[in-house]
């Protein structure tokens, strides 16, 4: 396996991993890291205390979220379908625009998970709304908790599978979230002081090149400033795709594992950038 310096894409117990934010540190050190972002789902709430136990273990922090915008503004068939992910980097945790998103966001997501838990009702699957807070434990609410609950009752035997039968896009139980416009979640972490990178480009799954670069040049009009080239999604020719295409439109380059804790299959450092990119990465975003 390749060893990598930097690991910028993963989550914790402050959104929908499993570790507690301070514990990052300590795995990250095991793996060989030396610098790592913390990138939760709609919220900074967990970076004081991830950087705090960074500089512990001597680990560079690099303050991140990841926030959902709808993807229908982008894409050459308008549809709202795949995920757009954006990740900021080098935010302000306390940064007060990002507070109150966050407040927003977080009543987005609760009248979401209530349709979905009532959608489940209907179809004969016995949770309650309750269960799933308690099983989430933390402020940011997502579908993955929703799979706990259903694999924890016996309804399904994996996540995949509560995914593929009641929460994914095509499943019975869906229900769209509100979401940010791409300009709006750009705005935000330009507001934060951070700089704007779209996440895993693959999960936006427009395959054809032409499409993909579309949405892209989309972005960058919006103020995007960098591509996630390395993902545990990636394979190395989509890898060298993205490489080249933000290399071709000038774009910061990132990566990372995109590590949810020891329940999902993707390992911590599996994935990220070597240090000569890393301090790339640095350079160029202090210059923006
Ligand atoms: P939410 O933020 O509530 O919309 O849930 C999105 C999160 O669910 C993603 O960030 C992933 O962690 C997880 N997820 C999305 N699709 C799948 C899938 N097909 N299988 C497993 N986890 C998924
Ligand atoms: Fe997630
Ligand atoms: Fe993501
Ligand atoms: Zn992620």
């Amino acid at each position: 396996m390749p060893t990598f310096f930097a690991d910028l894409h993963m989550h914790s117990t402050a959104s929908d991993g499993s570790d507690p934010p301070r514990a990052l540190p300590q795995l990250a050190r095991a793996a060989g890291l030396h610098a790592i972002a913390l990138t939760d789902h709609d919220t900074a709430a967990g970076l004081h205390e991830c950087a705090d136990a960074c500089r512990k273990h001597k680990i560079t922090f690099v303050p991140g979220i990841e926030l959902s915008a709808d993807p229908a503004a982008v894409r050459p068939d308008r549809q709202p379908t795949g995920t757009l992910h954006l990740l900021g980097y080098f935010i302000a945790p306390d940064s007060p625009a990002l507070s109150e998103a966050e407040l927003h966001l977080r009543e987005a997501r609760k009248t979401r998970n209530q349709r979905v838990v009532e959608r489940l009702r209907e179809l004969g699957v016995n949770v309650t709304y309750e269960q799933v807070v308690e099983q989430a434990g933390g402020d940011i609410i997502g579908r993955p908790h929703i799979a706990r609950v259903l694999i924890n009752k016996g309804y399904v035997r994996t996540t995949h599978e509560a995914f593929d039968r009641y929460l994914g896009q095509r499943g019975a139980a869906y229900v769209q979230r509100d979401r940010l416009s791409p300009a709006q979640a750009i705005e935000l972490i330009h507001r934060a002081g951070g700089i704007a990178v779209l996440a895993h480009p693959i999960q936006l799954r427009l395959d054809e090149p032409d499409q993909l670069d579309h949405a892209v040049a989309k972005l960058v009009d919006l103020g995007l400033d960098g591509l996630e080239v390395r993902h545990s999604d990636h394979d190395g020719s989509a890898i060298r795709r993205y490489q080249n295409m933000a290399e071709r439109r000038n774009l910061l380059i990132t990566g990372g594992s995109d590590y949810h804790g020891p329940q999902k299959p993707v390992q911590i450092a599996s994935q990220g950038l070597d240090r000569a990119a890393f301090e790339r990465l640095c350079a160029s975003a202090e210059r923006r």
